[in-house]
This record gives C-alpha cells, structure tokens and sequence, in this order.
C-alpha cells in the first residue's frame, strides 16, 4: 500500500467528473487499498478516488471511532436512491480543503446502491453521519467539494488562503 499526495483546492482536477469503472479488478481493488492508507494518514473518515487524482467512481470510508477497530467501506460507482426530506446539519470539514469547516445540510436519510471491495453489488441504508459522510464523497465524483456551498465571496477568501499555503510549503529558508 502506497500514502499518495490528497490534491488541495483550487486544484483543477477536483472539478473533474469522475468515470464509472466498468469491472472492480485488481489496478481497483489496489487503488482502494492506497486510498484507504492515505485516508488514514491523513486522518480523514473518507477519500474519493478524485482526491488523490484519479478520476473514477470509487469512494472508501471508515467511521469507527478512536479506539475501536477499523472498519473500512468501499463503494464503487455509488448512486443514491433514495433520499428523505429532513436534512440534517453537520460542519463538514474535507481533505481538500484543509482546516476549514463549513455548515452543510443535507438529506439525513439516503439508500446507496453500489459495487463493494469485489465488485459484488450491494444496497446500504444510511443515515445521520453515515449519510451526510456519503453524500459528501459523491459529490466529489462530481467535482463538488464542500466549497461549493459557500458564498462566493467566502469561496475566494478560502482559496485564497488556501493557496497561500501551499505557496509556502514550497519555500525554502537556508
Ligand atoms: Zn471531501
């Protein structure tokens, strides 16, 4: 398993609409697992394939607490089926956009179809932080990121600092 380097925004390839994988082979099942490594080093509870550049379908999870053992989801091609009227609100925050948090609303409730870690295809109710967390991963799969619901003026504020950072990881001091 390979750490690969999580893209920040503004970074373009984050706007990409992810292709649907057509059979969960080994390059899939390899990618996930590098997917998973990184997540976990990065601290982050899910990752989408887009995040670390590549642009297919495929999402990995893990919502155990601290403490407890992992466990690991993986969805490819995830489509959501159904959703409720009740939203509800979590600070969202994103590997992407590192140290910002932003209110998002979403749906509480949501069903998601889709292909596991050998492609078999499966069906998951979801609610709470599980639903909000998978929402937030397909909304990747189209090039959305939590930036998308903040005003505009927000919007630039963050990336701005945002490419302030990265600028200055690149500096030296000799
Ligand atoms: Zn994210």
């Amino acid at each position: 398993m390979t750490i690969r380097k999580i893209l920040t925004e503004p970074d373009p390839i984050l706007k990409k609409i992810s292709i649907p994988v057509e059979v969960v082979g080994e390059e899939e099942q390899k990618l996930m697992d590098d997917m998973l490594e990184t997540m976990y080093d990065a601290k982050g509870i899910g990752l989408a394939a887009i995040q670390i550049g590549v642009p297919k379908r495929i999402i990995v999870m893990d919502l155990s607490k601290e403490g407890e053992k992992n466990d690991p989801m993986y969805f490819v091609n995830p489509v959501i089926k159904n959703k409720n009227q009740d939203l509800s609100k979590y600070e969202e925050g994103c590997l992407s956009v590192p140290n910002q948090f932003i209110e998002v609303n979403r749906p509480s409730m949501c069903e998601v179809e889709y292909l596991d870690y050998n492609g078999e295809k499966k069906n998951l109710k979801c609610d709470n932080l599980l639903a909000t967390c998978i929402q937030h991963e397909i909304d990747h799969l189209e090039g959305i990121t939590i930036l998308t619901y903040v005003s505009k003026l927000k919007r630039s504020m963050i990336v701005k600092k945002l490419s302030k950072t990265k600028a200055n990881e690149d500096r030296v001091v000799l």
